[in-house]
């Protein structure tokens, strides 16, 4: 028997799983795309249905095969997609919107996101994101690589309180936005979006990671990403282009790490003791 992902709910009210799919990296190469297409169909099944993209993406290639994977099933997906800063003014943001809805094959976008800061001013993006909202393409909005500061700023700008996610660098090996940016996103509500959840893989070959994984029969992804479940309002979006470790990651949400062991893991990863710069990948 499975537990039931956890969800987040975003300030308008709807619940969202807590554990989606990333797609950096899909598109890049055509003779992957059955496998990326299966992936992405296999994260719907499981309940992992909050999909992640960017017009980044592989140049809007991997919006394309999200496109694919989703056509006949737009309903099932909570679909978050990204403009480039330098395209997020009050014209710009609109036509990326465009461009990104006629590649994904649908007539909205559920979360729209500035994916990072760019060269616009916040009210000018706030502004064309709200025109959007009302024209229906998006449901909502919010940010990505926005440090505390940031945040501030954005809510000081009109309807910047109205962001409905950040979406940042944040897993084991990289806790620095427990110190003061998680906090900050639990008090306004803002649920925040840890990106690379298993460091890009890199964080797997840890001897404490793997020690614990063992003792629960499971693997180091998935006491990686159940170290973000654990956490109020972050929502995990791990990316496999392998429809058997999306199962595998999707296994994280099963598990019941206990006190002892949370306590291993920060002794292996420690919570920071003081501000740390937002980092970026
Ligand atoms: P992840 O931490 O999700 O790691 C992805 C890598 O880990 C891939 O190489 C994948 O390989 C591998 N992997 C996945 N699951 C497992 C597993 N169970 N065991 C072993 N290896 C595994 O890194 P990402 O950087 O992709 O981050 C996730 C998503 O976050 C991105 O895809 C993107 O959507 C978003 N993102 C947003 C950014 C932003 O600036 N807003 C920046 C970076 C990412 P394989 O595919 O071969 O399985």
């Amino acid at each position: 028997m499975q537990d039931d992902i956890p969800t987040v709910s975003l300030p308008s009210g709807v619940d969202v799983s807590a554990l989606g799919l990333g797609t950096w990296m899909m598109g890049e190469e055509a003779h992957n795309e059955a496998d990326e297409i299966a992936s992405i169909r296999k994260a719907i099944d499981v309940g992992m249905t909050l999909i992640d993209t960017a017009e980044m993406y592989a140049d809007g290639k991997s919006e394309q095969v999200v496109g694919k994977a989703i056509a006949g099933r737009r309903d099932d997906v909570f679909l978050v997609s990204k403009v480039y800063p330098w395209n997020a003014d009050a014209k710009g943001t609109i036509s990326a919107c465009d461009r990104s809805l006629e590649r994904l094959g649908t007539d909205y976008i559920d979360l729209y996101l500035l994916h990072w800061r760019g060269p616009h001013a916040l009210r000018e993006t706030v502004a064309a994101f709200e025109t959007l909202k009302q024209q229906g393409k998006i449901g909502a909005w919010g940010v990505s690589n926005f440090d505390t500061a940031d945040m501030e700023e954005l809510f000081s700008v009109p309807n910047g309180e109205l962001c409905a996610a950040n979406q940042v660098l944040y897993n084991l090996s990289r806790r620095g936005p427990e110190f003061d940016l998680l906090p900050w996103c639990q008090k306004h509500h803002v649920p925040l979006m840890a990106y690379s959840p298993i460091e890009q893989g890199r964080i797997l070959r840890n001897h404490e990671l793997i020690r614990i994984a063992k003792a629960y029969q499971a693997t180091p992804a998935q006491i990686a990403l159940a170290f973000l479940l654990e956490r109020d309002g972050v929502i995990a979006i791990p990316k496999s282009s392998h429809p058997h470790r999306v199962e595998e990651n999707r296994g994280a949400a099963d598990l019941d790490i206990s006190e002892e062991d949370w306590t291993a893991l920060d002794a292996a990863f420690p919570p920071p003791s003081r501000k740390v710069p937002l980092e970026m990948l």
